[in-house]
């Protein structure tokens, strides 16, 4: 029933149209005054309101108009039709209260069936008004809803809205498995082709998630590189990999971007509820934590929570904080891993790789904090340190050694464009004495590829310290192998995703054929890293790969451990007594 307030004085017009109104079912409210209308109007908020010009007791001709003025600056009152009864036929006079605000202006005489039909019209406007005002409302609702929970690049459920239904779930008792899942390679695609090319892998990455999971299941995308699933109901180790290793299947197929086509590697880390906790944030915390163990291991890797993993706090400023002190506090270590020269079965070289080891919080590997590093631009002291390390290690080992030993040292990107790179490379070499070709640095094709022309003006300063220079993980920076040649640089280090499991992967032994034999073309030597098995160092050394790193010669260890390792294990150069035939692993 529609409410209208009546503003007018006693007597017959007003008992006649109250008569009406109230024939018509309209729920009435009566004000003999203008003041009293305001009140009324404020307290019942009316449909409409029909208003006399002239108002007792002031007897006033024009006492309707205040009123009107008085509603349409109320914030609320504004939008409630407002009906002028008036006694005065001319329609300039009519106008003028319109432009004044009224909605209508009916003049007396006003017989029934026109008071009603004035009436009904103004109501039924305002229905549409109130209707339209109501879609646009719950369209701005939607809208903010969406920017609040969905991510806007890729439409999937973002952190807030993925940790809203893991906690209904973790309240209502159900138990959960939470899935981490990064795309490995997104920075390198943002590096070569671009943001968009990296934004439409991201967008096609979700679709594919999404319809390879039934549309009950939650997939959100939590950050950058990083999705995740939520899969309810109590479920095995063997159905959580098979899970996972269907997700990897599909990520691994390839991708057409713009430009080109690629192919990206997964690491899933996945962290249950109740096992592992009933509390969100840890749980979050522990997928994250299995997520940067399955990186540290190898591509396509997924691993589930331990309670020996190091679960380090979400909340990366408290990473950066215990960074800041970590050089100061000695926290930092350098470990070698062997390099072995692949026809002779010698130990000629190792890779310095940085450990850090949190006093409260353990070994943090390198792949959690070197991205952090490289942000703040940590890396550029802490990459200085490694060198600096590496260096002495080399000298004092070639001063007691007899036969030069190499250390390859990594430099980040963020390392190789800092300006002042060759002036403090050349200060190392000066104060700790090594033999600058002793000394080579490993690049990432990222590095090359961020500005070429400057990136070779500062491999070329490089070259000029006689430095040895090697381009680091070598095929999975999509760059062409055309551009090999222009660079001047002595070695290339295929990366461990080519190598693993080569002595049965026919695709990738034909990667690993046609690299060696391209390398060698170009005067390269060829450095195979991630070699954990016999059967993959044999093939490789059948292809003349020339140096060869992995846990199967031997994992990075501290400058100690290794030359005891070695003494015992390999002709080096510490022991160049051995003759390489008594090679444990030379053939
Ligand atoms: P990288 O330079 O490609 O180093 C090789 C990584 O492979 C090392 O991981 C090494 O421990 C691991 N690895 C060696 N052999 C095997 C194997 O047989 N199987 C498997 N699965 N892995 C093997 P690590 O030490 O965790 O370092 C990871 C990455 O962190 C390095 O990749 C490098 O990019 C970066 N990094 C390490 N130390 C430094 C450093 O001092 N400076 C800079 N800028 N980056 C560093
Ligand atoms: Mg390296
Ligand atoms: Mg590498």
């Amino acid at each position: 029933m529609h409410k209208i307030l009546l503003i007018e004085s006693a007597g017959t017009e007003r008992d006649h149209i109250v008569e009406l109104l109230e024939q018509e079912k309209f729920e009435l409210i009566v004000a003999a005054t203008g003041e009293t209308g305001l009140e009324l109007a404020q307290q019942h908020r009316p449909d409409l309101i029909l208003c006399a010009l002239d108002l007792e007791p002031q007897a006033d001709q024009q006492a309707g108009l205040p009123i009107l003025r008085a509603m349409r600056l109320h914030p609320e009152l504004t939008v409630i039709p407002f009906v002028l009864l008036t006694h005065n036929p001319d329609p300039i006079h009519q106008r003028q209260v319109m432009a004044m605000g009224a909605d209508d202006c009916l003049s007396r005489p006003i017989s029934d069936s026109e008071l009603i039909a004035a009436i009904a019209t103004r109501l039924s406007k305002q229905a549409a008004i109130t209707e339209r005002y109501i879609t646009v409302l719950r369209n701005t609702a939607e809208q903010l809803n969406r920017l609040a929970n969905y991510d806007s690049l890729t439409d999937l459920p973002n952190h807030r809205l993925l940790s809203q239904r893991l906690s209904q779930l973790i309240d209502a008792q159900e138990p959960v498995a939470l899935l981490s899942i990064s795309l490995d390679r997104l920075r390198q695609v943002n590096n070569t082709l671009g943001y968009p090319a990296g934004d439409e892998l991201l967008r096609a990455a979700a679709r594919r998630l999404k319809a390879s999971l039934p549309s009950s299941i939650t997939v959100a995308r939590l950050t950058g590189n990083q999705f995740a699933i939520i899969l309810v109901g109590d479920l095995d180790a063997q159905t959580l990999m098979a899970v996972a290793d269907d997700l990897m299947g599909v990520l691994s197929q390839s991708f057409s971007l713009p430009g080109q086509e690629v192919f990206i590697t997964t690491s899933i880390g996945i962290a249950l509820c109740p096992q592992h906790s009933q509390d969100l944030p840890t749980l979050l915390r522990q997928a994250d934590a299995a997520l940067d163990w399955a990186k540290q291991q190898k591509s396509n890797y997924c691993q589930i929570y331990r309670a020996d993993m190091p679960v380090v706090s979400g909340d990366q400023i408290t990473l950066e904080t215990w960074l800041r002190y970590a050089l100061e506090r000695n926290e930092f270590q350098v470990f070698y891993q062997p390099q072995m020269t692949l026809s002779s079965g010698r130990i000629d070289g190792a890779e310095a790789l940085i450990r850090w080891n949190h006093p409260t919080h353990g070994d943090i590997p390198p792949g959690r904090f070197i991205p952090l590093t490289e942000e703040t631009g940590l890396i550029v002291p802490i990459g200085e340190w490694v060198l600096r390390m590496a260096c002495r290690q080399a000298q004092s080992w070639n001063l007691a050694g007899l036969a030069p030993f190499q250390v390859s040292v990594n430099l980040s990107s963020v390392q190789f464009n800092h300006p002042r790179l060759s002036q403090s490379i050349a200060a190392i070499l000066a104060e700790t004495g090594i033999d600058p070709s002793t000394l080579e640095l490993e690049l990432t094709e990222t590095a090359l590829m961020q500005d070429a022309e400057t990136a070779m003006q500062t491999l070329q300063e490089l070259k000029q310290l006689g430095v040895r220079l090697a381009l680091d993980d070598f095929g999975t920076g999509y760059s062409s192998l055309s551009y090999l040649k222009h660079l001047p640089i002595d070695t290339l280090k295929i990366d461990h995703c080519f190598v693993q499991g080569c002595a049965t992967d026919q695709q990738n032994q034909v990667i690993l054929q046609s690299v060696i034999a391209l390398a060698h073309r170009l005067d390269l030597s060829v450095v195979a890293e991630g070699i954990e098995t016999e059967a993959d160092l044999d093939f490789l050394q059948r292809q003349g790969c020339d140096v060869g790193q992995g846990h199967l010669i031997g994992l990075p260890s501290d400058a100690e451990s290794l030359r005891s390792q070695l003494q015992s294990r390999y002709p080096t150069p510490f022991s160049c007594a051995i003759s390489p035939t008594q090679s444990i692993i030379t053939p």
